[in-house]
């Protein structure tokens, strides 16, 4: 694009040049950027990425095309046929180290008789754009892209370059995304800072009520459970069934209580957020540690699933897979048992309690995946957790900032473990229902919401990269 620059520069008379000079004050009509990555965002939706199988390439050829009209040069990455991921360079001075902004356009399947809208359609429906991706995570996409348009039609002078990552596979663990590119490319995701999902702008009745910037995340972990035993006719029941043992195991593990425990994010995210929580909950979100009151606070915030999980270990099956005919007992049953574990659990300490409390020799418990060492959190005192809370500050005064772990996981962990500092950031305000639907039935942003997100993210990316 430089070079494209510097020959328009001197074929063109005075004004033009004048337009070129790098501004960063160049008024942007933000409601038409928004309105215009709104457009962006339906198309992404129309292209059906659900993982498996993924064809996330159909997304990564319409971000090229945007991308390309705008002048910027997008490289494309497909290391299985149909599994695209795009990188693209809005360059700055290279006075700083670069910015990193990320989204994964793969999306989870759908049921979709179960929608009340089709998912694949991008309908915009009671002030709603409805979707698979509409959160989770082609928003993102979306507004990362028009971040970049932006940037590139207006030539705002960044004093780091400004690097926009969609990738492929993230709902499946990355293998043909993020870990290829990073085992292939490392060079082009050498940046200092990273902004990706896994944040929050929490909205409800009618108000924003505080944006939580994750910071870092629970440890994923799957163990697999497999009960076997001795196949046989299933009109002579033996008593070793092993589907019967499989399910006594997963009873044994559900009713299982993890403890509760607070870690420096989750403490701050608690003590910072009290005030604005509801009465009873308020004082309690400040008394977690408290000897006396702390158990009971504990119960009280965990009625909100998403409070419990932040709270303690969380282990739910969610596989199942035995039998071959109805009249035949099976000689094995499994199950996969997801866990999201608190940061800093010892896995095979914590995989030999849940093999005590399965106690069944006929049953095993094993690691899905062997464990992998775990990063820290980012930081919040760097200068971009600094950033995103002033621009926010500006955006919606008042509204606290506060760091979070989510129990889900996220790409920003591959990033963290190599040092660098990221952050998740979904920056267009949310209601818990709305939250529930990613992954879920009738997943739905508001469209204003959308279009705030999309310039709060704007902001936040050229105050960190000026
Ligand atoms: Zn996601």
């Amino acid at each position: 694009m430089r070079k494209f620059l510097s020959i328009l520069c001197m074929l063109s008379f005075p004004a033009l040049l004048l337009a070129q000079q790098p501004d960063e004050a160049v008024p942007i009509d933000f409601q038409a950027a928004g309105r215009e990555a709104l457009e962006h965002l339906k198309a992404l939706i129309r292209l059906d990425t659900s993982n498996p199988p993924g064809n996330e390439a159909q997304v990564t050829a319409y971000l090229a095309g945007q991308l390309r009209q705008a002048g910027l040069e997008p490289q494309l990455f497909e290391p299985e046929p149909g599994r695209g991921s795009l990188v693209v360079r809005y360059k700055g001075t290279g006075e700083k180290r670069p910015l990193l902004i990320m989204s994964h356009i793969d999306v989870v399947p759908v049921v979709e008789k179960e929608w009340s809208v089709p998912p694949f359609a991008g309908v915009v429906k009671d002030g709603y754009l409805w979707g698979r991706g509409t959160l989770d995570d082609k928003s993102m996409a979306a507004a990362e892209l028009q971040v970049m348009l932006l940037l590139a039609r207006n030539r705002v002078r960044l004093s780091r370059d400004l690097i926009f990552l969609a990738e492929a596979d993230e709902e499946a663990g990355g293998r043909l995304g993020i870990k290829w590119l990073l085992a292939n490319h490392p060079d082009l995701l050498d940046v200092e800072m990273a902004l990706n999902e896994g944040g929050r702008v929490v909205w409800k009745n009618g108000k924003m009520r505080y944006v939580a910037i994750q910071t870092t995340e629970k440890i994923y972990q799957d163990f697999e459970v497999i009960a076997r035993g001795e196949s046989g006719h299933s009109s002579v029941p033996t008593g070793g069934n092993p589907v019967a043992l499989l399910i006594r195991a997963l009873e044994r593990i559900g009713s299982m209580k993890f403890p509760v425990e607070l870690n420096p994010v989750t403490r701050e995210f608690f003590t910072q957020l009290a005030p604005i929580f509801p009465r009873g909950l308020s004082l309690c979100a400040s008394r977690l540690e408290n000897p006396e009151e702390g158990a009971q606070c504990a119960e009280l915030l965990s009625v909100n699933p998403n409070y419990n999980a932040m709270l303690r270990t969380t282990c739910t099956p969610t596989i199942l897979k035995a039998g071959i005919k109805e009249n035949v007992i099976p000689s094995e049953a499994r199950a996969n048992l997801n866990c999201r574990l608190l940061p800093g659990t010892d896995l095979d300490k914590f995989a030999r309690q849940l093999r005590k409390v399965i106690d069944d020799d006929q049953v095993e418990l094993r690691f899905a995946r062997e464990p992998e060492p775990r990063p820290g959190p980012s930081p919040v005192d760097s200068p971009l957790f600094q950033t995103i809370r002033s621009v926010i500050e500006a955006m919606a005064p008042g509204v606290p900032v506060v760091p979070y772990m989510s129990a889900g996981g996220t790409d920003s962990q591959v990033l963290r473990k190599r040092g660098v500092l990221a952050y998740g950031l979904l920056p267009f305000p949310i209601q818990e229902e709305e939250i529930r639907t990613m992954h879920a039935n009738n997943e739905r942003i508001r469209v204003d919401s959308f279009i705030w997100g999309t310039e709060l993210l704007y902001r936040i990316v050229v105050e960190a990269a000026k």
